[in-house]
């Protein structure tokens, strides 16, 4: 299933995109999609549902974020060996966990802005993994279990604030829109195999990343359950698993985005996501 949340920023409404692509109204049939609606008996539910019975949403509204109320947005680090070599970093022998400011959190479409005094605001395609189940020290072999879906993610990062200014990570992660998420939420049952998926990212229809989720250092059910370890995930909680090359730091010589730049960026089979970058304004 792909499901979406659509409508205004604040005001967004419960969705579905159905197998001829049309978008249908879920809010007669959920509240919203949030941590209450992850798990696999409502989840279950809307699958089994009529979909030709939803009401059709004519247009095209604007998509938010497809998962409501995100309690944590837990960030991987350094996870492609080929993005570790272009950072000048060596390939970390457990998984870098960061975290990415909630308020952060926006549409697949909506603009990127950038940050005030930002000298080096780059862009980063990721794998974004939606938990469904409570996951605490959970065995790789079960990892998967917990998972409701899977999403595009833009980790949108602020180079000089990330790693010039002292201290952790995340002051170079967390700016207001440095988290597209979306289109939709692909439900893990539509996902057989998470590290067989190709990712792609270009500014301005320029190629700049091109990758594929199967030279991760750490997979996907590795990082739930190696996550699970430290903190308590739940249903919710948005881990995003680290981007392969072709990130502008790495670039020869190095490239940032500036104001009226397009980002468009994909996975393969979860959508795609396009960005305007704008100036910052208070
Ligand atoms: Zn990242």
């Amino acid at each position: 299933m792909k499901l979406v949340r659509f409508g205004p920023q604040g005001h967004e409404q419960p969705g579905l995109i159905d197998p001829a692509g049309c978008l249908r109204d879920l809010s007669l049939v959920l509240p919203d999609i949030g941590p209450a609606q992850l798990n696999d008996a409502v989840l279950d539910r809307v699958r089994r549902l009529d979909w030709d019975q939803l009401p059709k949403v004519e247009g095209a509204p604007r998509l938010g974020c497809p998962v409501a109320d995100i309690g944590k947005f837990i960030a991987i680090g350094l996870n492609y060996a080929d993005h570790a070599a272009e950072a000048g970093l060596p390939v970390p022998t457990e998984p870098v966990v960061f975290m990415k400011a909630t308020s952060c959190l926006q549409g697949p479409n909506d603009p990127v802005m950038l940050p005030k005094g930002s000298l080096k605001t780059d862009w980063e395609v990721e794998l974004g993994v939606v938990i469904g189940a409570q996951a605490r020290h959970v065995p790789v072999r079960h990892a998967l279990r917990h998972v409701a879906g899977y999403c595009v993610v833009n980790d949108v990062s602020e180079r000089s604030f990330q790693l010039e200014r002292g201290g952790t990570w995340d002051k170079g992660k967390g700016c207001d829109t440095f988290g597209p998420v979306g289109p939709w939420l692909v439900t893990r049952d539509e996902i057989a195999h998470p590290q067989r998926l190709k990712l792609w990212l270009d500014v301005n229809d320029q190629a700049m990343q091109r990758g594929s989720t199967q030279t991760m250092v750490f997979g996907v059910a590795s990082l739930i359950s190696y996550v699970s370890q430290f903190m308590t995930l739940l249903p919710g909680d948005l881990i995003t698993t680290g981007t392969p090359p072709g990130v502008g730091m790495g670039r020869q010589p190095p490239q940032f985005l500036k104001a009226d730049d397009t980002i468009t960026l994909g996975i393969g089979g979860l959508g795609e996501q396009r960005q305007l970058v704008v100036p910052f304004q208070r």
